[in-house]
């Protein structure tokens, strides 16, 4: 098993003095390549602080993070941005479509920003990801008029553009009826096991969390279980 990501003794502390939240207490973790793992807690137990470190938006009070053996403590914002864009896909609650945009180009959009222009290759990526995502009669439309389930495959799509290791997925279904939830992480699954992405997915039901692999279940700022 190759180690994709690699944390140790993470702490992040908001605030200070009095006013202080110690969020994260000294949390280790390991996320090997090609997992497809739960990060199961309640909510404020620290599960969006720590993706939001793993993604690397933020960074820790202290301790350290490694991912693809690369130093992403140490690393400067220009540094981390490049990695981030090259390597991390991220999945929202709220799935943060443009509403006026069509399917397809919500999912090309962040890719056709970066590139500067939007190419054929991007629209034939993006295309195959909708169709993998069973949306391929809604390629074209507007996301303003996709069901939440639709919406959140769509935001799937969008994080597996750039052929990311790891994507983050922040509740992804805490914001869909059961059926689309199941949906959604059997579409994630999928993927996982057909190309190998790693899958780190933040949720606080049990039920979502035993359709992962792994749970890594996450309490008082640290790994209990
Ligand atoms: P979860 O995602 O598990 O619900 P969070 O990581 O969102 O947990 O929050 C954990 C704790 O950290 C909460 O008490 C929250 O209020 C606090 N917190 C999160 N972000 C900030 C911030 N930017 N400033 C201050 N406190 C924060
Ligand atoms: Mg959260």
């Amino acid at each position: 098993m190759t180690a994709l990501l690699e944390v140790s003794g993470l702490y992040k502390t908001f605030g200070t003095g009095e006013a202080a939240t110690r969020v994260l207490r000294g949390l280790s973790l390991t996320l090997a390549e090609g997992e497809m793992a739960a990060l199961l807690g309640p909510s404020g137990s620290g599960k969006s602080t720590l993706l939001t470190i793993l993604g690397t938006l933020m960074k820790p009070t202290s301790g350290s993070y490694t991912m693809l053996g690369q130093d992403l403590v140490a690393a400067e914002d220009r540094a981390l941005t490049e990695f981030r864009n090259r390597h991390i896909g991220f999945v929202f609650q709220f799935h943060n479509l443009l509403p006026d945009f069509t399917a397809l180009e919500n999912v090309i959009f962040p890719t056709a920003v970066r590139e500067g222009r939007e190419t054929a290759t991007a629209r034939a990526r993006g295309r195959d990801l909708l169709v993998r995502m069973g949306l391929e009669n809604r390629v074209n439309f507007p996301s303003a008029n996709l069901s939440g389930g639709q919406k959140q495959r769509v935001a799937v799509a969008r994080a597996l553009m750039n052929q990311p290791e790891l994507v983050l997925a922040d509740e992804p279904t805490g914001n869909l009826d059961r059926e689309s939830a199941m949906q959604v992480m059997e579409l994630i699954a999928e993927i996982n096991r057909d190309e190998g992405t790693t899958f780190l997915i933040s949720t606080h039901d049990e039920k979502i969390a035993s359709l992962c692999r792994r749970q890594i279940v996450v309490g008082d700022g640290l790994v209990t279980g």
